[in-house]
């Protein structure tokens, strides 16, 4: 893909060339091979744009919530009449198959857009208490590092509430995923929206990060990624008591309960959260507890449900699921299939990847005895892979769901009563009961070592704003 913008920064306003003349390569999964190239910016780039949001912060705060989001709408009517530019883009940064890089990757993540705005609205509205009015603030500078699982979504969820609450920001999104970035920053270019209000700057997170997160102007960071990096960021960010945001990984459980008539819902849910996106969802419910009387039906409900889900090529409309990322992600999934194995958990379905001939794919994996000790029912591993583990007691089930770092998401299947008095016993910003789905205007945060603060709703609007209380007499 040669659209020239990939290899430049958009800094103040303009496509720029990066200070530093060395180039990353894109790679296509599905081709093993590279599909464009991004600057790998320098220290020197992230100075400038840092400086430039700064610089655009004062009159950007104090603009008008009504044009603020008068600009904002270009930015959804831009988008729109892009959106299958987008869907192309993720069918071979990612992999996706076509039909979900469409929906999922682009136009459901412009639906948060307008979600934002619409909130965004009543928000701002003048608020008070008995006796005071209260301001909502702009910390100022936002950094918003972003990974590449949903790479305009995880976008969209930063960038969008920030600059509606009267922010500016300096996006740095994942070297793995970066393109649809800059369709976004074309985007906020042709909605004529100020100079430095919003800045892309592509490059390696280990470079950029100390200076998006350390400089003095930056005033908060917003962060989705990994919990190991985020652990470093928000060590960092203390320092300077810069506020953060920190949405990071996660090893969700899933429970079902005996005593429904049917689990084929069940099944459907938690083979879409597990093996949709090649299993890269933050919030995939990777660990699976049963019943130990439902393991008979539950390995025939599998074999009938896994075809449902075959992987393949973006351009093939029988896929469900593309590859995972890279050649280094395949590797380390892989590797965690391997562990599976040698620690002794049966490998029910999927097979031990080998050496990848045609595109880094790895089949839907589920493995069956999975001790709760074991590294698969531990560790976050990133791709299509199941862990199911038996319980005798419904404590014991909520003992080990809960035995992890992790508090991302969760679900609960089975008869009403009981799922609804189990929700409140799981340790997870999300608990999902029965066939109920995602509502975006809700908050969207995880718990313990998943992070620190929210996404989506009112409330993560609010993460980007200081409430001022104002003692006024003469106003009561
Ligand atoms: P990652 O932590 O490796 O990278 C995320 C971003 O941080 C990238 O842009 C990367 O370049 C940057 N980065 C790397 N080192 C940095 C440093 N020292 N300072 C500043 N930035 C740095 O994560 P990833 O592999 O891109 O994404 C997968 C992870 O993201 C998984 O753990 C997943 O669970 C998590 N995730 C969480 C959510 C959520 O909402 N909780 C959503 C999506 C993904």
């Amino acid at each position: 893909m040669k659209d020239p913008n990939f290899q430049k920064q958009y800094i103040n306003g303009e496509w720029v060339p990066s200070s530093s003349a060395a180039m990353i390569d894109v790679e296509d999964p599905v081709a093993m091979a590279p599909c464009a190239r991004i600057p790998r910016g320098d220290v020197r780039d992230a100075e400038r744009a840092v400086e430039a949001a700064a610089a655009a912060f004062p009159a950007w705060s104090k603009t008008p919530a009504v044009n603020r989001l008068r600009l904002m709408q270009r930015v959804v009517d831009f988008m729109n009449e892009n959106c299958t530019r987008v869907a192309g883009i993720e069918t071979r940064e990612l992999g996706a198959p076509w039909s979900y890089a469409l929906k999922k990757h682009c136009l459901y993540q412009l639906s948060r857009i307008e979600t934002y705005m619409r909130l965004a609205d009543r928000v701002l509205q003048p608020r008070r208490t008995e006796g005071a009015r209260l301001i909502l603030e702009p910390h100022g500078v936002v950094s918003c590092i972003t990974p590449w699982n949903y790479p305009l979504g995880q976008i969209i969820q930063k960038v969008v509430p920030a600059i509606l609450m009267g922010n500016t920001v300096v996006l740095k999104p994942s070297t793995l995923a970066p393109l649809s970035a800059c369709v976004l920053a074309e985007a906020f270019h042709e909605a004529g929206f100020p100079k430095g209000v919003f800045n892309l700057v592509n490059g390696c997170g280990g470079v950029l990060g100390e200076t998006l997160v350390k400089h003095p102007k930056v005033a908060m960071v917003s962060f989705t990624g990994s919990t190991e990096v985020g652990r470093r960021i928000n060590r960092d960010a203390a320092e300077g008591f810069k506020r953060v945001c920190l949405e990071l990984g996660g090893k969700s459980p899933d429970i079902w309960l005996p005593g429904m008539s049917d689990y084929e819902p069940a099944c459907r849910k938690l083979f879409d959260s597990v093996f949709l996106n090649a299993g890269q969802t933050c919030t995939s419910l990777t660990r699976l507890f049963i019943h130990e009387s439902m393991e008979p039906d539950v390995r025939a409900l599998f074999r009938k449900m896994l075809p449902l889900y075959p992987a393949g090529r973006p351009d093939d409309p029988a896929a469900v699921l593309g590859p995972v990322v890279s050649g280094g992600h395949y590797r380390r999934v892989a590797g965690y299939i391997r562990a599976g194995v040698e620690e002794g958990a049966e490998l029910f379905a999927g097979r031990v990847p080998g050496e990848p001939a045609e595109g880094y794919f790895i089949e839907p994996t589920i493995f069956m005895n999975v001790k709760p000790e074991m590294r698969i029912a531990r560790e976050e591993i990133f791709g299509p892979v199941l862990s199911v583990l038996t319980y005798r007691t419904v404590e014991e089930a909520v003992r080990m769901a809960n035995d992890t770092p992790y508090g991302l998401s969760s679900a609960l299947y089975g008869p009403k009563e009981e799922v609804l008095k189990l929700a409140g016993e799981i340790h997870a910003g999300n608990v999902f009961l029965n066939d109920a789905g995602r509502d975006i205007t809700a908050p969207m945060g995880g718990f313990k070592e998943s992070g620190i603060g929210c996404e989506s709703g009112k409330a993560g609007l609010m993460q980007f704003v200081g409430i001022k209380s104002v003692f006024d007499a003469s106003s009561f």
